[in-house]
């Protein structure tokens, strides 16, 4: 039996009566599983000793005499002080809701102790204590329960009561439980039984047994994530290949397909080469590509779903315009474009009308001299007058082959005539729901899905939230950029940042100042603050720039209020280097391209996510040129660095948040560990919509601070899919329930 089946009620426990079962259920436990898998939240050693003089160095483990008991506050108030103690020292024990200790502490009487102490009116003492008469429960580690309602009215009680519950049901129940993953991985993982596990972690013997204990529960649980993952693979796969146990760099020995004719062209028309990673990138979604998907002809029913992580800067867009072309071309150079295998289209979705415009011109100057076909549809393109319909017809009647926009691209009334290609840019931007709806514009099979994202999703949630797609990564940038030099600076210092832009401006080149919020009645800004916080607003700013402080170069407002038509000019002007300095929100943040830029200037930076930080910055020295990055705190908000700091440094242990997070920053160039250290700092749920993934309801796993074992378990867990696909069948109790709990992937989205 499992142990999720073990669903008798708790009073069937020998020893439990029924008001304890009573209280068992007002606490959340009415069956023996739910008591066994009320895991301890923490284990005392009592067979450690630490006296009560050594109270500062850690919970105080002793034996104590009871020397007197007293009084104090009135009322129900009224709260008894007991004093014991040690051969080191004296202490008070004040015990809060527990008057019944009058009878159980009386003077003279030996006790064990545990708890942590501190000094404080003149004495040693403490309220969180447990205590027991010597001789009881002994040495030996305990496991101490997370307590809730009735159960923590009486605390040591509540811990002695769980304890006796739960070494009775493992008495009881324990001998007849079965493992529920494969004893070979027991044996060369060298984990524990599920019995001997489970036991353990609440009783271990050992504090080697109990860190045994918790890796055998925390590789169970990650063991059957990566098979529903493993499985969701092989379904996108068809049923033929298994999964991919190395989703990173697929290609492996094969020869890289052939570029289709229009991919070629585009090569040779580059004034660049590819770098290194973009290669490896094109020639890993060609071979998806030509495996079949997208096209209403093709037997197979596999569809590319592909992320494709890179940093700010490493060239996504071309290769998602190698992806494209590819889908119109059709696979391969013997593909062929004719009645059997009509021509394919492909769209290109980005989160912002800014970006998608951009795409657009992009596109436009890159694959129309090619041949191609081109066009723009946005949610603002001339309201829903006839502009609009012609081009939903040439969609529909497939005389658009490259189609870029935002969501707009997939509203209800638009259609294609075949459409076999979707990238979606920065994908973290875009919903579940969006994410279906895009795949049911295929035509029959779905479309290929070419995701990218420059907010590098760190490689342990990739494998969790992103664990059936495959993953390309292009890890290097163009060369020729230099690393962006960045500065905290304070706010009181805003002034040699304006005269440091000054000198760049001069020299010819352009900066972006970034605020948190758009106009000084603002709101929402563009997320990241609201008025009356005393922020500056892009507004505001914009005026004083022009009037005040770089009163010789044309500035300009750029944020998310603004009519379209005015955003794209106002972004085209700042492109071709007629406006000089550009206010804006963090509109900006994601994927605006203009190499002229070599300044970005953070006002408030604290109020912004790492990743944006690091977009933001991404937005400079993007043309050979350095580029600089300011990042301006508020001091009210960061504290400044403890006097053995470095100076100036609003980070260090002990600061505050804010100030560790633009450490972070200062100290990294790398997306990648970036994403990884706000991830630490702010866990997995803020990260990029990771909360509505279903995925985190993990028990005792944690796929950040467990990455180790759920390698391991993703190695085992595919391999054991691969040799035994009937680890999937409806027959295996474990793992049909697990899959029926799991949102299928389309579901799993951001
Ligand atoms: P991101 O990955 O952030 O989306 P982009 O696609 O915007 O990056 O590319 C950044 C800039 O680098 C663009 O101006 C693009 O033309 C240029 N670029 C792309 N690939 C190369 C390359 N192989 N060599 C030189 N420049 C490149
Ligand atoms: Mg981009």
């Amino acid at each position: 039996m499992f142990l999720r089946e073990l669903t008798a009620p708790a009073g069937t426990i020998r020893g439990a009566g029924k008001k304890t079962a009573a209280l068992l259920a007002e606490a959340g436990i009415p069956t023996v599983a739910a008591l066994l898998t009320r895991y301890p939240r923490d284990w005392e050693d009592r067979g450690r000793s630490a006296p009560l003089r050594d109270w500062a160095k850690g919970p105080v483990s002793t034996t104590v005499t009871v020397l007197a008991q007293d009084w104090f506050g009135s009322g129900p108030a009224r709260t008894l002080k007991v004093y014991v103690e040690d051969e080191t020292a004296r202490a008070a024990l004040v015990c809060f809701n527990r008057p019944f200790f009058q009878y159980e502490l009386t003077p003279g009487k030996r006790c064990r102790l545990w708890g942590k102490f501190r000094y404080g009116y003149g004495e040693l003492r403490s309220s969180a204590f447990e205590i027991e008469a010597a001789g009881g429960e002994g040495p030996g580690i305990v496991p101490v329960y997370p307590l809730s309602a009735g159960l923590s009215q009486v605390p040591s009680r509540g811990q002695n009561l769980l304890r006796r519950l739960v070494r009775a049901a493992l008495d009881q129940y324990a001998g007849a439980l079965d493992d529920e993953i494969p004893p070979a991985v027991i044996a060369s993982r060298h984990l524990l039984p599920k019995a001997a596990a489970l036991r353990a972690i609440h009783f271990p013997s050992t504090m080697e047994e109990l860190a045994q204990a918790r890796q055998s529960l925390i590789f169970e649980e990650l063991f059957y994530l990566e098979v529903i993952i493993g499985r969701r693979a092989m379904e996108r796969r068809g049923t033929g290949g298994g999964p991919n146990p190395a989703p990173v760099g697929a290609l492996g020995e094969k020869s890289p397909p052939p570029l289709s004719p229009l991919q070629r062209r585009l090569l040779d028309r580059l004034p660049f080469a590819l770098t290194p990673g973009q290669v490896a990138a094109i020639n890993e979604i060609n071979a998806d590509m030509d495996r079949g998907g997208g096209d209403r002809e093709f037997e197979g029913t596999y569809a590319m779903a592909r992320l494709l992580q890179g940093d700010v800067g490493s060239g996504k867009t071309l290769a998602a315009f190698f992806a494209a072309l590819r889908a119109v071309d059709g696979p391969g150079e013997t593909g062929q474009a004719g009645q059997d295998n009509p021509s394919g289209q492909a769209a290109i979705m980005a989160p912002t009308e800014l970006l998608a415009r951009q795409h657009a011109e992009n596109a436009a100057r890159l694959l129309e001299p090619l041949g191609v076909r081109i066009a723009c549809l946005t949610g603002g393109l001339a309201g829903r007058g006839s502009p609009r319909a012609r081009l939903l017809e040439a969609l529909a009647a497939g005389e658009v082959d490259i189609v870029l926009g935002t969501h707009a691209l997939f509203s209800r009334d638009v259609t294609y005539r075949n459409l076999r290609l979707v990238v979606v840019d920065e994908q973290h931007r875009f919903g579940v729901t969006q994410r279906q709806a895009i795949l049911a514009k295929g035509p029959g099979s779905p479309p290929h899905l070419l995701m990218m994202s420059a907010t590098p999703i760190p490689r342990t949630l990739a494998l969790t939230v992103f664990g059936d797609l495959d993953i390309s990564v292009i890890p290097d940038l163009p060369p020729g950029r230099k690393p962006v030099k960045t500065h905290l600076v304070r706010e009181s210092n805003a002034g040699r940042v304006y005269d440091f832009v000054g000198k760049e401006l001069e020299a010819g080149r352009q900066a972006y100042f970034v605020y948190p919020l758009i106009g000084d009645d603002d709101g929402g800004g563009e997320g990241e603050g609201r008025a009356g916080d005393g922020l500056k607003s892009a507004q505001a700013m914009a005026e004083k720039l022009r009037t005040e402080i770089f009163p010789r170069f044309p500035a300009a407002l750029v944020h998310s209020r603004l009519e379209d038509e005015e955003k794209r000019r106002v972004m085209e002007r700042f492109r071709s280097g007629e406006i000089r300095v550009l206010a804006a929100t963090s509109v900006v943040e994601v994927g605006v391209d203009v190499p002229g830029a070599s300044c970005m200037v953070v006002h408030h930076a604290e109020r912004f996510g790492l990743s944006a930080l690091h977009q933001l910055r991404g937005r400079v020295g993007r043309s050979g040129e350095r580029g600089y990055c300011f990042l301006i705190y508020s001091e009210r908000e960061v504290p400044p660095a403890p006097p053995e700091a470095d100076p100036g440094s609003p980070g260090g242990e002990g600061r505050s948040r804010e100030g560790r997070r633009l450490m972070v920053i200062l100290e990294n160039t790398d997306g990648f560990v970036i994403a990884e250290e706000d991830l630490k700092l702010r866990g997995p749920g803020r990260i990029a919509g990771v909360e509505q993934s279903g995925y985190f309801k993990l028990g005792v796993a944690d796929p950040v601070r467990d990455a180790d074992i759920l390698l391991a378990a993703r190695e085992e867990a595919f391999a054991a899919l691969e040799a035994d696909p009937g680890l999937l069948s409806p027959e295996n109790r474990r793992v049909a329930e697990v899959l029926e709990r799991a949102p299928p992937f389309s579901e799993v989205g951001m």
